[in-house]
């Protein structure tokens, strides 16, 4: 079975040099905000450019606390996009906001920022954008919305660390960025982990306090935090992989070119946004959409294909694993059934949660391993479809 993506590989190759990282940390005694993760949240703010980052339990945590750390709560508004997964609009609801979604460009599977400026009411406080499968927002135009209407801008990096938009890192175009050491990332850990990161000194010093049960000095708890801190042990053994992160994204990213180069000539088959070219029978065309100096980390290798569950099916038969992320986009989700959104309301998230499959991807995957999953999806795609104009 060719898989997604393999977790352990990672470790195979370093075991040395985590094993010991691991060990020290247990010699040490020191196992909650010791000197890994201070250490690993310098060096991810400057492996990102930007000032600071504090090192919590999660992704998910990092987005809540980055809300918190904002004072966006009930009443507020936080546009964001449907196509992500649930973690971002449960930050949302955790904090006591309202999600308001707004549609997405086929092309690029991001929020569309030319539908932003109409979501905005006077409750709005904030966009929450997500990289999703590591494919850079067009963040020039959210900002630029954000700064005309006063607005915060928190960004989902869960699935981005290392991706890039006009040479910047993401997470750093915005009030704050949101990571995640989940891992299946970019940069998996051994467990959970996240990470918020912010040039802002005094959003990093709310979400250290709000980690750390709402108190700057130990006992004296100026309001409701939580307990939500990175592991020494997984910021060790993070520190190990950050060495690697980039040699990772550039794998990554050649696997993507291989692919992209085995099914730009095919049909019936729509590759990602950075050899993008035309809209797969999507009920919009988007004239005049230009490619703006992209740095996708390709998390995800994602094409929107007809006929999905029979090409999955075939695939799996022949021991390939494919996944749908995600079925379902979160507006139609029975947990924001509350919000009130129809099916056909949010067509461009509807239509990708239809078509989209995520094919293998991870640093590590062979090339035989490569040239199998082409063979076989250029094969099923002849076969499903002998007639395509
Ligand atoms: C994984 C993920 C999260 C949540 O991260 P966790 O570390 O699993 O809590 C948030 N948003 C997106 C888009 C993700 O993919």
């Amino acid at each position: 079975m060719i898989q997604l993506c393999d977790v352990s590989e990672q470790y195979r190759q370093l075991k040395d040099e985590i094993d010991a990282a691991m060990q020290a940390v247990a010699e040490s005694g020191m196992y909650i905000l010791g000197p890994n993760v201070k250490a690993l949240e310098a060096e991810i703010a400057a492996y990102c450019g930007c000032a600071h980052g504090v090192g919590v339990n999660s992704g998910t945590d990092a987005l809540h606390l980055a809300l918190r750390a904002l004072r966006i709560g009930p009443g507020d508004e936080v546009i964001t996009t449907p196509f992500t997964f649930v973690a971002t609009t449960e930050a949302i609801g955790m904090v006591g906001a309202k999600p308001v979604f707004v549609d997405i460009n086929p092309a690029t599977f991001n929020i569309d920022p030319t539908l932003i400026e109409a979501a905005i009411t006077p409750q709005t406080k904030a966009i929450l954008p997500v990289h999703i499968y590591g494919q850079p927002c067009e963040m020039s135009e959210i900002m630029d919305i954000a700064q005309r209407h006063g607005l915060r801008v928190i960004e989902d990096c869960a699935q981005a660390l290392g991706s890039s938009y006009q040479g910047k890192k993401v997470g750093t175009f915005g009030d704050v960025g949101c990571l995640s050491f989940f891992p299946s990332k970019n940069m998996g850990a051994f467990g959970d982990g996240g990470m918020v990161i912010t040039d802002n000194a005094e959003i990093a010093e709310r979400v250290d306090i709000l980690r750390r049960h709402g108190g700057k000095v130990k006992y004296h708890h100026s309001e409701l935090g939580l307990n939500s801190r990175l592991d020494e042990l997984q910021a060790a053994i993070l520190r190990v992989k950050l060495h690697h992160l980039d040699r990772w994204i550039t794998e990554r990213r050649r696997r993507a070119q291989s692919y992209n180069a085995a099914f730009l000539p095919l049909t019936g088959i729509q590759t990602p946004h950075e050899c993008y070219r035309g809209a797969l029978r999507c009920p919009t065309v988007f004239a005049g959409f230009a490619v703006q100096d992209l740095y996708a980390s390709y998390h995800q290798y994602t094409v929107l294909v007809e006929g999905r569950a029979a090409i999955q099916q075939r695939l799996k038969e022949m021991g390939i694993q494919t996944m749908i992320y995600y079925p379902v986009p979160l507006h139609l989700q029975e947990v924001h059934e509350n919000l009130g959104w129809q099916k056909g309301s949010l067509p461009h998230a509807e239509w990708v949660a239809d078509h989209c499959l995520s094919l293998p991807i991870y640093p590590e995957m062979r090339a035989d391993q490569q040239t199998t999953v082409i063979n076989a999806l250029a094969a099923v795609l002849t076969d499903t479809q002998p007639l395509a104009a």
